[in-house]
């Protein structure tokens, strides 16, 4: 089959890319490298399957012609990490929602499958966990910037969901949760690689809030295993499924966890989350997904534990230190 991958040079974005290569496919990367790194891809561009090309999506003739090309398109591109969106709420509204709307449309134009990436910040500050795709959402207020991210991503949804019923478009939607491994960069705001990095040059390890809140962190490898999946599966189609891992822990405990891995001297500070983000920031308390829906269609179950995840992003920092 032939993919068109909307942010391919991303974090997500490459890994999947190596997984659709790897089951055979033919494979075109659109990114604006606005977050994403063409280091990200580097070793895939000798592939004769494997093509990449530099540019926004908003940019509509490239879109087009790209997607005329595609039996598959999988919409990755979007602003990423809480703290881009914090500072930057228009790029992020922008970006997503414009962005998507492209998409879909280009997608319909051609009649190609459409894989759309929502995340778990739809379900907002809700509080019974785990969360299930069809559970209600409970969001903050507009003032507050950061709902914006989780707000587009549901617009997105929903437009999605409309080119399904409305035109037949075949959609599918994966709601990613704290997705960790290899590439992922700490610069807009994810805690994995910020910790393992500070605790490898022995830098305090910062701690937002009162380390009490919690999150599942999966493993891009399985992550963009179920992808693959769901892309090749007609049963996902106008679905929405979780995609993510079930261990839980504590921000805290994963900082002590961190630095007992790297075998670190760093230290534990707490910083209060206005400090870190802002005034009036709003964090999440939980976040578990229930995978339960993903796991009935493809027998998704994640292989990789959090210390494994932790010893390979460990494992990767290092080397990038060193180099
Ligand atoms: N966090 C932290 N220190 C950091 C970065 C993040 O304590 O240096 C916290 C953040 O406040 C959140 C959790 O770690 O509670 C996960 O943050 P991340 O940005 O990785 O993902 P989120 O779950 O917020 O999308």
């Amino acid at each position: 089959m032939k993919y068109l991958i909307t942010g391919g040079a991303g974090f997500i974005g490459s890994h999947l890319c190596e997984v659709l290569l790897a089951r055979g496919h033919r494979v075109v990367a659109i990114d604006d490298l606005s977050t994403g790194r063409v280091a990200n891809i580097a070793h895939l561009s000798p592939l004769p399957h494997f093509q990449f090309v530099r540019e926004d999506i908003r940019n509509s003739q490239v879109l087009d012609r790209l997607t005329s090309e595609a039996e598959v398109v999988i919409h990755l591109a979007a602003a990423v990490g809480v703290q881009l969106i914090v500072e930057d709420p228009v790029r992020t509204i922008r970006t997503n929602i414009m962005g998507t709307e492209g998409v879909l449309e280009a997608a319909n134009r051609y009649g190609c499958k459409v894989l759309i990436a929502s995340t778990s910040e739809v379900y907002g500050k809700g509080v019974r966990v785990p969360f299930r795709e069809d559970d209600d959402r409970l969001m903050g207020p507009t003032v507050r910037s950061r709902w914006a991210y989780a707000e587009s991503k549901a617009v997105d949804e929903f437009l999605s969901l409309a080119y399904y019923h409305q035109f037949g478009l075949p959609v599918v939607i994966m709601r990613f949760f704290n997705t960790v491994g290899p590439r992922q960069t700490g610069r807009y705001g994810m805690v994995v690689p910020r910790f393992v990095r500070n605790a490898l040059k022995g830098e305090p390890l910062h701690v937002y809030g009162d380390g009490r809140q919690s999150r599942c962190f999966a493993d891009v490898a399985d992550v963009t295993r179920a992808v693959g999946e769901l892309a090749e599966h007609p049963g996902a189609v106008g679905q929405v499924f979780n995609v993510g891992a079930t261990e839980e822990i504590t921000i805290r405990d994963l900082a002590e966890r961190v630095i007992r891995l790297t075998g670190s001297d760093s230290e534990v500070v707490m910083v209060p989350y206005d400090e870190a983000y802002g005034p009036g920031f709003e964090d999440m308390r939980r976040r578990v997904p229930s995978i339960e829906k993903l796991n009935a269609l493809i027998g998704y179950r994640p292989r990789c534990s959090l210390d494994d995840i932790l010893r390979r992003v460990i494992e990767h920092e290092r080397l990038k230190i060193e180099d």
